[in-house]
């Protein structure tokens, strides 16, 4: 048997991974399956979706960066990195980052470590690649927070899985699909463009509990009665499908 509750018990970190495409533009996602596979020489490795934008451009160029998020973290960053596709979302406006000696880009906020990485080898397994990596370079940054796992995101930042993790699970996952809808995920070429402004109450007045509604795709939350029909989640995207209302 397989009791997917085993997968659960399994520890990460999580990481922003970021390359450049061929043409010159910067990409990235979030992922918690880098870790290191070898001391003498130091070598890495880490899995991403063939799907992703990312993934491709890794493969293209055979270079990457990794940045450790620390506790500091936030879904916004998260989000951004995580929940959209880098077709259409320019990922590192806005963002603090700086550029390797090649010009590859990594993330320098939020962060207490960087990586830069060669790709040794590819190795095909299943939905992901998994690529082997040389440490070209390997950098700290001050910071009072400790390195985020994977664990904090989903306790604290009530962060979600989306479907094209590698540590995705498909049965007992916290990941929900409300309505039916299509799960979009981190760097899926149909994932959904900027939504609206929302209006956030600070406050509702009312002699019950407290509502709201919690985005299943990444976990966002927002105080609201009801939401209406044209909501996104100013976090991933997602559409209304995918609020689940809760008591808060
Ligand atoms: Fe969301």
């Amino acid at each position: 048997m397989i009791d997917t509750n085993a997968f659960h018990d399994l520890s990460y970190g999580l990481y922003i991974v970021s390359a450049k495409l061929p043409d010159g533009r910067f990409v990235g996602c979030v992922a918690n399956t880098f870790g290191q596979v070898a001391s003498d020489p130091a070598k890495t490795s880490i899995s991403l979706n063939k799907e992703n934008t990312t993934t491709k451009a890794i493969q293209e160029t055979g270079r990457l960066c990794i940045s450790v998020l620390n506790e500091s973290a936030d879904m916004e960053l998260i989000g951004k990195f995580g929940f959209n596709s880098s077709l259409d979302t320019e990922k590192f406006e806005g963002i603090e980052f700086e550029l390797t000696d090649d010009g590859i880009p990594y993330v320098t906020q939020m962060s207490d470590a960087v990586f830069e990485l060669e790709v040794e080898e590819a190795v095909d397994v299943g939905s992901h690649l998994l690529f082997v990596c040389d440490v070209l370079s390997a950098n700290t940054i001050e910071s009072e927070f400790p390195p985020m796992t994977y664990a904090y995101y989903h306790m604290v930042l009530k962060g979600r899985t989306p479907p094209r993790a590698a540590t995705y699970v498909t049965k007992d996952s916290d990941f929900a699909e409300p309505g039916g809808s299509t799960a979009k995920a981190e760097d899926s070429p149909e994932n959904i463009g900027d939504g609206p402004t929302i209006e956030v109450v600070e406050e509702i007045v009312t002699d019950g509990p407290k509502v709201g509604w919690q985005c299943s795709l990444c976990g966002y939350i927002v105080e609201m009665e009801e939401l209406p029909d044209d909501f996104h989640c100013p976090i991933c995207g997602a559409d209304k499908s995918f609020f689940v209302k809760i008591e808060l």
